[in-house]
């Protein structure tokens, strides 16, 4: 139970007054008794001294019984009939033997009725007072006329006075308690809220106020006690919050322009840097146009040839540019990849996948490869994985070619094998895929595990003659896997083989199993057409020689346009059937001619298919609006002619 301050100490007040006005009634009813015990024993005297002098010459004719008679006769009854003392209840005489000697009531004489308390005390000098039921007893000593003790008269006196003073003083000391009780509380407590409770609120308030912030609350404690010196503690305090706050909104001010000048600086170089990074893409658009579109003119030239090419040595030599030409645009497109993923702007391309026909496809890619080693290639997936999944296939596809002919390029015998795994989540609509890629080759040391992932880290020690590469194919396989939300990881040990796993969680199983993307195109040879004219827009003269000797195997009449002016041009000349259409081109671009052919109504209905060696995302999107379909440089010849036919037919 909480008890106030200000309770506590009116407790401590009334319980002071209560005993200081106890003590004080106490003195005086004992006061009071003592003064009605002098006043009964001279009361007693001046009852038993009219007798003295009667008993003393009584008693010298020595006849003891007659001077008892007549104190009992005469003088007893007398005393008590002319008695004017209204509490006196009776008187006897007692003789040395105690026994009563007279008595007005006669019957009594000769009895040993006297109270034994009162004889233990009787004293034959002077009076002595018991207090007995009810009255107060008075043993006057009485002598003969020799002045011997012959006995004593016992007077007692009714106690009711007695008892209605000590009631009257004692239910007048209660009231007076009850007043001066009150009085004092009420005193009592407008003190302490002056000099206590209100100077308290007072610091109370301060406190809560400084708690929430206010410094400027008011202390009006004037005192110079215990209060006034925590008020002045109080004071001190916030004297000393106020120097902190103050010191804190100087280093805040301080920190917040650091914070801004930081800030500016880091927003300056976040500016900076994404400048460069814009031109790096920039740079990489270009070079990536710049170096596949004539890249796509040698493959595209050497494949003709090679078509043509009897002379065995030649073929030879056009089969080695054509290695080499791809082997230059892997390590192109490696490059681009990389730049493409570190600028953000590689996006997943999510399709039907069909695990166990993907697996099919890489078993028949590396078939050759590994026959080649003596190598058992094994490439399977797991039995139940038959339905479709969701996946950026392109990127899975790359990835898994770069493990497994790393696998198959670093172990000299035995064998290579991958397997799809997969864990299907409790509501069946996604899975866990995982894919080991292990082989029995030189495996990897330990303390070059983690290095291999990075940008053009090769094991130490590696012959580039022997082995080749650049270094770059696993640390796009891990950029491609971490995109698609995965891990990849390597199990190694040296001279023993390693394991390559690859986790793709939650991937989504695909519904429907029609729309199947055709990657496999019918071969050239199987397409039939009637006789169409195609115009065929590029700026640089091998591609559109290429692609007119390439067209030229059907019944096409080709046109040719060197930009999109040109192509205007030709267009009004010689209405097309088809056009064929580059997008960088300089005068006029393709995308802008496009726009204008398909802002003609006589030409808007004229199928376009727009060509492009450029990886950003953005030129294809906007490319997609304006064009029919978008092939990307260098031109797969099954593919273009592919395309045709849907247009054409
Ligand atoms: P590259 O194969 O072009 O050198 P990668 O990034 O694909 O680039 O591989 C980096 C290096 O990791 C390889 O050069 C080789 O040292 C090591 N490595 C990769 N796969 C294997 C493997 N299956 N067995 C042994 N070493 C490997």
């Amino acid at each position: 139970m909480r008890i106030s301050i200000a309770h506590k100490i009116l407790m401590i007040i009334g319980f002071t007054i209560t005993l200081i006005l106890g003590a004080s009634t106490s003195l005086h009813v004992m006061e009071l008794k003592e003064q009605t015990l002098l006043n009964m024993s001279e009361k007693a005297d001046a009852i038993v001294s009219p007798m003295l002098s009667e008993i003393n010459s009584l008693t010298q004719d020595n006849t003891v019984g007659s001077w008892v008679l007549k104190i009992q006769g005469i003088t007893l009854k007398n005393i008590l009939k002319n008695n004017t003392f209204d509490d006196l209840k009776t008187i006897y005489f007692i003789d040395q033997n105690n026994f009563i000697a007279a008595h007005p009531d006669n019957s009594k004489v000769d009895t040993l009725e006297t109270n034994q308390v009162l004889l233990k005390q009787l004293n034959p000098k002077h009076n002595v007072i018991v207090a007995m039921e009810q009255q107060y007893v008075v043993a006057v000593p009485i002598s003969n006329f020799q002045g011997e003790n012959i006995g004593y008269v016992i007077v007692s006196f009714s106690d009711k006075d007695l008892a209605l003073k000590t009631k009257s003083i004692i239910s007048n000391a209660v009231s007076l308690f009850a007043i001066y009780l009150l009085t004092a509380l009420i005193i009592a407590y407008i003190i302490i809220r002056r000099i206590i409770l209100q100077p308290i609120d007072q610091l109370v308030e301060f406190s809560h106020a400084v708690t929430t912030g206010d410094l400027n609350c008011p202390i009006n404690i004037k005192s110079q006690d215990e209060i006034g010196t925590l008020a002045s503690g109080f004071k001190m305090m916030r004297a000393a919050v106020r120097q902190q706050i103050n010191s804190m909104h100087e280093q805040h001010s301080l920190l917040e322009d650091t914070v801004a000048k930081r800030t500016q600086e880091y927003l300056d170089a976040k500016e900076q840097a994404e400048q460069s990074n814009q031109a790096k893409s920039r740079f990489l658009a270009n070079m990536s146009h710049e170096l596949r579109t004539p890249l796509n003119a040698v493959l595209g030239f050497s494949q003709l040839l090679q078509d043509s090419e009897t002379d065995k040595n030649k073929r030879r030599y056009l089969e080695a540019i054509s290695i080499s030409g791809n082997s230059l645009l892997n390590v192109l497109n490696d490059i681009l990849d990389l730049s493409k993923i570190d600028a953000g702007k590689m996006q997943l391309d999510i399709e039907r996948v069909e695990i166990p026909k993907m697996c099919h496809e890489l078993n028949m890619m590396f078939l050759q490869l590994s026959a080649q080693k003596d190598l058992d290639l094994q490439i399977t997936s797991h039995p139940e994985l038959t339905t479709p999944v969701l996946l950026d296939s392109n990127k899975v596809r790359q990835v898994l070619t770069n493990l497994i002919s790393n696998a198959i390029k670093f172990t000299a015998q035995g064998s290579v094998k991958v397997y799809f795994d997969f864990k299907a989540h409790d509501d069946n609509s996604n899975i866990d895929i995982k894919i080991h890629v292990t082989d029995t080759g030189k495996g990897i040391p330990k303390d070059q595990q983690d290095l291999i992932f990075n940008d053009f880290e090769q094991v130490q020690g590696q012959r580039s003659s022997e082995f080749g590469g650049t270094g770059l194919g696993l640390a796009i396989s891990l950029r491609f896997i971490k995109l698609m939300g995965g891990e990849l990881s390597v199990i190694s040990d040296k001279d023993k083989g390693s394991e390559f796993i690859v986790s793709l969680p939650n991937i989504e199983l695909a519904e429907s199993k029609n729309e199947v993307k055709h990657r496999n195109y019918p071969a050239i040879s199987s397409y039939h057409f009637n006789p169409a004219r195609i115009l065929i827009v590029d700026d640089i003269p091998y591609n559109r020689d290429y692609l007119e000797s390439f067209l030229s195997r059907w019944s096409f009449t080709v046109d040719t346009a060197i930009n999109g002016e040109d192509a205007l041009k030709k267009i009004e000349q010689h209405q097309p059937d088809l056009i064929i259409m580059d997008l960088k081109m300089p005068v006029m671009g393709g995308l802008e001619a496009s726009q204008l052919i398909r802002s003609d109504d006589r030409f808007k209905h004229i199928p376009i298919i727009a060509v492009t060696a450029s990886v950003l995302k953005d030129d294809k999107a906007q490319s997609s609006i304006l064009t029919d379909y978008i092939i990307s440089k260098p031109i797969h010849r099954e593919h273009l002619i592919f395309i045709i036919a849907q247009y054409l037919d």
